[in-house]
C-alpha cells in the first residue's frame, strides 16, 4: 500500500455520478489505473469506485455505451478517513479490492491508497538528491559526461581524504577495482591469493581474471569475516596475497591478518566494497592494506550507479593502476602501449553522482546506524535471532543489516524470508559460500560460512525507510516468535 498525495491523479480519474459509461470508459483510460473515482457534481463528495471490470460486466448484461453509470451494478466501495494506519488499510484490501480511497472530513477524496502499490520494502534503494542531480546537470549542460572532467578528479580526492589515503582512483565498478589492485601486484597464472569464501563473488573472479587461483578460507563468528586462525595453513609457496573482506560493513580482524601477511611476505588487498566509512580500531578501511578497493554499484553505501575505487598510499602502486586503468598507456607518450591495460575508467558522469554522495556520507552512515540500533534493540530478546556482528574494536556501518536464525528455529531461514516477502518486506539471503559456486566447486568444508550463508538474512537497510515501515518490519518478525 502507498498513498499518492496526488491531487493531480484524483482530478484525473474523478469523474460525475450523472456520467455515460462512454464517458467513464475515457476518464478510465486517462489514469491507466483501471478504475475511476465517481463523485457528486456539485460537492465533489466520494460516491464510490467503479472499475473496468464493472464495466465490462455492465455491456456483457445489455448495458449501452450511452447509459449512466450510476444504473449499472457495482460492488459497494471500502473507504477510511485520511487519517487511517497503514494496517488498517491493509485490513481493509482483499481480492477484489484494490483501492481504497481516502476521505477528508467534507467526504471528498483526499487521496488513494493502491492495491497495485502496496507495501514493498527494499532491502536497499539508493538516496540521491538535489545535489547529486545538480552536478549530474552540470555535466550534460557542459558536455563533460566522459572520464575527462573536474568531478572525477574531485570524487578521488575527496575520497582518498575520508579513507586517510595519499592516493585514490576511481574506475568503472568495484570488480575492476578489485581486478587492478590484483594486477598492481604483479599477480597472475602460478600464483595463489587467499580470499575468505563467504563473500560475493567478484572477491574471487578478480584473482582468477588474472590466472592466479583464488584460496578459500573459512569465517569466524565474531565477524562473519575471514578466520584469520586458518589463514596459514591455507598458504603455500605460490600464496602472494589476502584479499580479506568487511563483509556486510564490519571490519575485518586487520592485526592478526597484517601480522600473518608480514611474516610470510605477503600484501593485503581489503575489500571494502561494503564498508565505506566502517573503522579497525579507529582506523577507515580500506586504507589500512597495501590497497584497498571500494564498490559504488546501486546498493552499496553510496552509489554512483556503477563504479569503483581503488586506494592505497604507495605512489607506485597508484601510478600503476593509472596506467592499467587507461589502456596501458604511456604516461609520457600518447598512444603507446608498454604494458597490456584496459578501459576501466569512471565517467564524469558517475563521479557527479559520487561527489554529491561524498558531500552527504555521514548523514547515510548516520541513518545505517539508527537503523541498525532500533533492530538491535527491537531484535535482541529473540531467542532464535543472533544479531549482526559488533566487535569492540571496531565500527560496524551495517551495509545491509543481516541476522542469523539458530538453528534450532521453528522454521526456516526460507520460511521466514518468504512470510515476510507477503507482508511486503524483501529481505535477501547471504551470499552462497564462493567455494560451492558452479565456477569453482571446490570440494571443501567450510562449516562457519556455510552455516552463516544457510542461516543469514538482510532485512531492509535502506536509509530512507520511515519509522513507521522499520517497526512495521519488526514487528511482522516478532509475530513469527510465537
Ligand atoms: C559489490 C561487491 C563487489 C563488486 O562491486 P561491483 O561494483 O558490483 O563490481 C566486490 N566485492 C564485494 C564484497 C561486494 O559486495
Amino acid at each position: 500500500m502507498q498513498l499518492n498525495h496526488n491531487k493531480q491523479l484524483i482530478n484525473l480519474i474523478s469523474v460525475s455520478i450523472t456520467s455515460t459509461i462512454r464517458q467513464v470508459m475515457q476518464t478510465i483510460d486517462k489514469g491507466g489505473l483501471g478504475f475511476a473515482l465517481l463523485i457528486e457534481n456539485e460537492t465533489e463528495k466520494f460516491v464510490g469506485v467503479v472499475t473496468d471490470g464493472d464495466i465490462r460486466r455492465a455491456l456483457l448484461q445489455g448495458y449501452g455505451l450511452e447509459s449512466n453509470i450510476s444504473t449499472i451494478p457495482r460492488p459497494e466501495s471500502k473507504t477510511g478517513h485520511i487519517t487511517i494506519s497503514s494496517e488498517q488499510i491493509t485490513s481493509l484490501f482483499s481480492e477484489p479490492v484494490r483501492v481504497i480511497p481516502l476521505l477528508d472530513d467534507a467526504g471528498k477524496v483526499a487521496d488513494l491508497a493502491l492495491f497495485d502499490k502496496r507495501v514493498r520494502l527494499p532491502v536497499a534503494e539508493p538516496s540521491l538528491g538535489e545535489k547529486e542531480l545538480s552536478y549530474v546537470t552540470e555535466c550534460v549542460l557542459t558536455g563533460w559526461v566522459s572520464s575527462a572532467g573536474k568531478f572525477v578528479t574531485r570524487f578521488e580526492e575527496m575520497f582518498a581524504e575520508f579513507c586517510n589515503t595519499k592516493y585514490a582512483i576511481a574506475t568503472s565498478n568495484g570488480t575492476t577495482a578489485l581486478h587492478l589492485a590484483v594486477l598492481a601486484l604483479d599477480i597472475g597464472v602460478g600464483d595463489e591469493v587467499i580470499v575468505p569464501t563467504l563473500s560475493f563473488i567478484a572477491t574471487a573472479n578478480a584473482v582468477t581474471y588474472t590466472g592466479a587461483k583464488p584460496v578459500f578460507v573459512d569465517s569466524e563468528w565474531e565477524t562473519w569475516n575471514i578466520d584469520p586462525n586458518l589463514i596459514e595453513q591455507a598458504i603455500t609457496p605460490k600464496t602472494k596475497a589476502i584479499i580479506p573482506v568487511h563483509l556486510y560493513g564490519h571490519p575485518a580482524n586487520m592485526d592478526l591478518i597484517l601480522d600473518i601477511a608480514k611474516r610470510h611476505n605477503l600484501a593485503v588487498i581489503e575489500d571494502a566494497a561494503e564498508a565505506h566509512g566502517a573503522k579497525y580500531k579507529g582506523h577507515p578501511v580500506g586504507g589500512i592494506g597495501e590497497i584497498g578497493v571500494f564498490s559504488f554499484y546501486g546498493n552499496k553505501i553510496i552509489t554512483t550507479g556503477e563504479g569503483g575505487m581503488v586506494v592505497t598510499n604507495d605512489s607506485e602502486i597508484a601510478k600503476k593502476i593509472r596506467i592499467l586503468r587507461g589502456h596501458g598507456m604511456s604516461s609520457e607518450r600518447r598512444y603507446w602501449h608498454p604494458v597490456l591495460g584496459y578501459n576501466y575508467r569512471m565517467t564524469n558522469l558517475q563521479a557527479a553522482l559520487g561527489v554529491g554522495q561524498m558531500e552527504r556520507i555521514d548523514e547515510i552512515l548516520a541513518a545505517k546506524k539508527r537503523i541498525a540500533q532500533s533492530y538491535n534493540k527491537a531484535l535482541a530478546d529473540i531467542d532464535w535471532i543472533e544479531l549482526p556482528p559488533q566487535s569492540f574494536w571496531s565500527e560496524n556501518v551495517f551495509w545491509l543489516y543481516s541476522i542469523i536464525l539458530q538453528e534450532n528455529s521453528q522454521f526456516t531461514r526460507d520460511e521466514l524470508s518468504e512470510y515476510l516477502s507477503e507482508q511486503g518486506i524483501e529481505t535477501r539471503p547471504l551470499f552462497p559460500c564462493i567455494h560451492n559456486q558452479p565456477i569453482y566447486n571446490s570440494n571443501q568444508f567450510l562449516p562457519v560460512a556455510e552455516l552463516l550463508s544457510q542461516q543469514g538474512l538482510s532485512l531492509p537497510s535502506y536509509i530512507t525507510i520511515t519509522d513507521k515501515h522499520l517497526s512495521f518490519v519488526i514487528s511482522t518478525i516478532k509475530k513469527m516468535d510465537k
